[in-house]
């Protein structure tokens, strides 16, 4: 007969290490880890682009009950959240549970002996009582769909597949898409290329950087006391959630400071960048935080280089030597770099079929309903199964507060299993019917409902209109709600 373990994680990030933590803690610890990638460390392992790093400050993004008093700059490189994350699976004992090259096909819900049963690609079945996602949002990268992409007889780089073999030395190389990991990479490729054009469908808003090294005598007190960086992270963190909850989710009652935030952006272009045509071309017009803003001292600076070019022509179709835009003109190109993001709506809610209760299609009836999941964890007909990387699960700061929020909710309701000496648990659909409207009501006040976001092709979005990624409340009150949900919310047996 085959072994039914306690609890199967997929996805070896900090998401997933954070639920096998949480799970060893209350004494549950016959885990497997099933990771498709061939290492752990989630999307600090598949990123590895020149200039990658984090963009909160790294007191916050980590886990609070495991400083790193050691990080090197304020931003750390993506290199060291790495090596944070194989810290952590060394010190918590995780790496028993991993196995790596594990891409999970499919899982499905044995009504009968109540357990999940998880179907993973080489034909192999993985049984468990309780099934936890963490595949995170942006797992599945995006290649564009644009004309003869595929003739293009030089080399492609997808910015979520570096190939740190390849020498851009010398190179002729295009870059299509200008979000948040275009402007990492472009202020560093465009120093050793030859020549660099740019394609812009949608700029981005882009704020001054605040950033650099952390002195040794700084670490070495984060070290001895360790209170000082908690401070230092409960400072960082209360400027980031008034920023976000006046900006983004309280546009209706605070627009003032949405646009003093666009107005610091708008001047800090126009300090970098002279030429009104190109600083035209870089201004947005939708509104801040419609996308995902970022922030960079040397990204406007760039194109003022004479090797490089913005082209905000769209594309009209790739050649096996170059792309030609709408307008007929072609740029002759050897290197084709894609900063063209993750799909997010299509392939990644959920990232792998889940079929639940009464054969209840996870994706299907996401898409045929609406997005949704109470408290951004729980979904109605999903018996045992906890969606980490959910519809409203995240806070839009560090994603830390939104994994310990999570490992709260589990000790909440893993705890009150354990009083109940029940095995299963399953969300009520009533429960799940109020947090949605609870956070549709939310967002009515947000930018997402009351900006101009049409032009912003936001990934926040999805094919509903729905800004349904965002957990639309203080990460207090998220923190709070983990630790104080009621938990008749959900049945037991
Ligand atoms: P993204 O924000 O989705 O940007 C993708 C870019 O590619 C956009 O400019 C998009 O243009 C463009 N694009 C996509 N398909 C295209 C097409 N067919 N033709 C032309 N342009 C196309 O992806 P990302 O830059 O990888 O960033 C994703 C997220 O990752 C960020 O928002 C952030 O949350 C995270 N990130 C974090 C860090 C960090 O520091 N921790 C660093 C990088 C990224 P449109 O806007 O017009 O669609």
């Amino acid at each position: 007969m085959q072994h039914v373990h306690d609890a199967v994680i997929v996805g070896a990030g900090f998401g997933g290490m954070g639920a096998a933590i949480q799970l060893n803690r209350m004494g549950i610890d016959d885990l497997v880890i099933l990771e498709r990638e061939d290492d752990l460390g989630g999307t600090w392992h598949v990123n590895r682009y020149p200039g990658l790093a984090v963009d909160i400050a790294s007191v916050t993004y980590s886990y609070s009950f495991e400083p790193n008093p050691y990080w090197s700059r304020l931003f750390a490189p993506g290199a060291e959240l790495k090596r944070y994350a194989e810290h952590v699976a060394d010190k918590y004992e995780l790496r028993r549970y991993m196995r790596f090259g594990a891409t999970v096909d499919n899982a499905q819900w044995d009504a009968d002996a109540a357990h999940w049963v998880v179907q993973l690609r080489d034909g192999e079945t993985v049984a468990a009582r309780y099934l936890l996602t963490a595949t995170g949002f942006l797992s599945q990268p995006n290649t564009p769909d644009i004309a003869g992409i595929e003739s293009f007889a030089g080399k492609v780089i997808h910015t979520a597949a570096w190939d740190d073999a390849y020498d851009l030395r010398g190179k002729r190389a295009a870059i299509i898409g200008t979000g948040a990991t275009a402007v990492q990479l472009i202020p560093e490729v465009a120093r050793v290329l030859d020549e660099l054009t740019v394609y812009q469908r949608t700029p981005i808003w882009v704020t001054p950087k605040v950033d650099g090294d952390i002195p040794n005598a700084v670490q070495r007190v984060f070290a001895r006391l360790p209170i000082t960086q908690r401070v230092a992270r409960l400072a960082n963190s209360s400027v980031l959630e008034l920023l976000m909850i006046s900006a983004v989710l309280h546009f209706r009652q605070a627009q003032v400071l949405n646009r003093a935030a666009a107005r610091m952006a708008k001047s800090h272009l126009h300090r970098q960048i002279k030429d009104p045509e190109l600083r035209r071309k870089l201004t947005p017009d939708y509104d801040f935080g419609c996308k995902r803003p970022t922030f960079s001292n040397t990204y406007y600076p760039t194109f003022n280089r004479p090797n490089v070019r913005l082209e905000t022509t769209p594309i009209d179709h790739v050649e096996a030597d170059g792309i030609v835009t709408t307008d007929g003109a072609k740029t002759e190109i050897d290197t084709l770099i894609l900063a063209t993001g993750f799909n997010i709506w299509d392939t990644n809610f959920p990232a792998l079929e889940i079929i639940g209760r009464d054969g209840r299609n996870l994706g299907k009836w996401w898409r045929e309903n609406r997005f949704q999941a109470y408290e951004g964890i729980a979904i109605p007909a999903f018996p045992n199964y906890l969606s980490l990387a959910s519809p409203y699960s995240y806070s839009g700061l560090s994603y830390f507060t939104t994994i310990e929020a999570q490992m709260r909710h589990m000790q909440r309701l893993f705890g009150e299993l354990d009083k109940r000496g029940a095995t299963t648990f399953e969300v009520r659909d009533d429960a799940n019917a109020k947090f949605l409207e609870w956070v549709t009501d939310k967002l009515g006040d947000s930018v997402f409902s009351l900006g101009a976001c049409s032009t912003a092709r936001s990934y926040y979005f999805n094919q509903h209109g729905e800004a349904a990624i965002l957990r639309p409340t203080s990460t207090i009150n998220a923190f709070r709600e983990a630790g104080s949900f009621p938990v008749d919310d959900y049945a037991y047996a």
